[in-house]
């Protein structure tokens, strides 16, 4: 009603205006932005100023924004005296972890200005890029990517914005996904300065982050660690692009695939060392884990971990070299509408979990699983290898990605030796260097590391 009053409000002076003449520019323009600005310091403010006047008091101010990419818009309203000339304010404190924004974040912004005639304004919508203006940053972009450092030489830049994009191709030439929206990466020169990138929420083992809602990458690659870095960098944004591809309001990928296509991103030949020994040495005991149990959160043991993160790249590898990388891409498509883990694998390869598993392990030269017989139907087999609820023991991760700012995360551990820690020749596995080793063995680290 109110509304429908305003619009016969402004018609009734657009009516004037025609009868008036030169009436009419000044009554569409009853109000007017004198100026507008944003003043941000990362990890602190993000403060939008409004200059504004109308012919008749000004009695409401809002700032609306959204996060590119992001569907949700935020409605907030300014501060400010209301008059015929106001200054108003909003400030989004970044100090506040509920209120974090990675670097990189892309703000569309626009006020909504009401004056006491009933007159509104909605100004258009401006962009703003909110940097880590505590670093002068490089940078290196094209159209898909844009990589950002503030340490280490131009070659150390190149050769990581140029395994990004290689590791872009892979993505698109292998499992058949390609970038829907351009993605930044930020390379921090140490753990230390990560740390102090990221929400206070962070673990202190964080070596990396995918924040995928933001389409961004933020990582600390000392540049003596180009070679982690490298890795490190390409398994996060391997999870960023999925994401991007297959993210939808029902289920997540099952974590084998997900982890599985980072992984193998790291080297499409072979495992990478950190997981190649613990995994070659499960397959000579026949000690694999089954794909079902892959399919939920990775275990907190830590020899598991890298078994688990190493079995699912030589799964992602077995489905590409066996199937083919059509069938890859029809799996994640499948997969990005929200199906099921069985009806996907079934609709793609013709196998269920149970199914591929057991054709992994023959390409192994290991026996089908226990209980199953690789010969007999999918549907037998997988009566006798789960129990019907096996598949919603990943809640978390499948019920709704969007709406938990952490399951829309992944993260690497750090490779933590800025300083020698003592703990690292303790480590059965030389240190992890890699992505997705567990907090339980993180933490097992970080307290060796305090008590030493
Ligand atoms: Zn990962």
């Amino acid at each position: 009603m109110k509304r429908f009053y305003k619009k016969l409000g402004l018609a009734f002076i657009l009516l004037l205006g025609l009868v008036f003449g030169p009436g009419v520019a000044a009554a569409q323009e009853a109000v007017q932005v004198v100026d507008q600005s944003v003043d941000a310091d990362f990890r602190d403010h993000i403060t939008f100023t409004l200059n504004a006047k109308s012919t008749t008091e000004i009695v409401e101010v809002d700032l609306l924004y959204q996060v590119v990419g992001q569907l949700a818009s935020s409605r907030n309203e300014a501060e400010f005296t209301p008059g015929t000339s106001i200054n108003a304010e909003f400030m989004i404190d970044q100090t506040k972890p509920e209120n974090y924004m990675p670097p990189g974040t892309e703000l569309n912004y626009w006020w909504k200005i009401v004056d006491s005639a009933g007159y509104e304004l909605r100004t258009e919508k401006q962009r703003y890029l909110y940097l880590d203006n505590r670093y002068e940053w490089q940078t290196l972009e094209n159209e898909r990517l844009t990589l950002f450092w503030y340490e280490g030489d131009d070659s150390f830049g190149q050769t990581l914005f140029d395994r990004a994009n290689v590791a872009l191709d892979t993505l698109a030439s292998d499992v058949g996904i390609s970038l829907k929206d351009p993605i930044k990466i930020f390379i921090y020169a140490s753990h230390q300065d990560l740390l102090r990138a990221l929400s206070s929420n962070a673990q202190e083992w964080t070596g990396g982050q995918a924040m995928t809602t933001f389409g961004v990458v933020v990582i600390g690659v000392p540049p003596s660690q180009l070679d982690w870095g490298l890795r490190a960098t390409t398994h996060e944004m391997s999870h960023l692009v999925i994401h991007q591809a297959t993210d939808n309001p029902f289920r997540g990928l099952p974590r084998w695939l997900d982890e599985g296509i980072a992984v193998y991103n790291e080297d499409t030949e072979n495992l990478i060392d950190d997981f190649a020994p613990i995994f070659d040495d499960a397959v000579q005991r026949n000690e694999l884990m089954t794909l079902r149990t892959l399919s939920s959160p990775f275990p907190a043991d830590p020899m598991l971990a890298n078994l688990a993160y190493g079995q699912s790249g030589a799964v992602v590898k077995f489905i590409i070299d066996t199937y083919g990388p059509e069938k890859m891409a029809k799996l994640l498509s499948i997969f990005a509408e929200g199906s099921l883990d069985d009806d996907a694998l079934q609709d793609a390869l013709g196998v269920d979990t149970v199914g591929l598993d057991n054709a992994f392990r023959a390409s192994l030269g290991l026996p089908p699983l226990p209980g199953t017989d690789a010969d007999a139907p999918a549907e037998a087999a997988t009566e006798e290898a789960e129990p019907a609820s096996a598949e919603m023991a990943n809640p978390v991760e499948n019920t709704a990605p969007t709406s938990q700012p952490e399951a829309n995360q992944d993260s690497t551990l750090a490779q933590l030796p800025p300083e020698p820690a003592p703990v690292q020749p303790a480590s059965p596995f030389g240190l992890p260097c890699l992505a997705g080793l567990l907090p339980l063995m993180a933490l097992g680290l970080v307290i060796a590391r305090r008590k030493a």
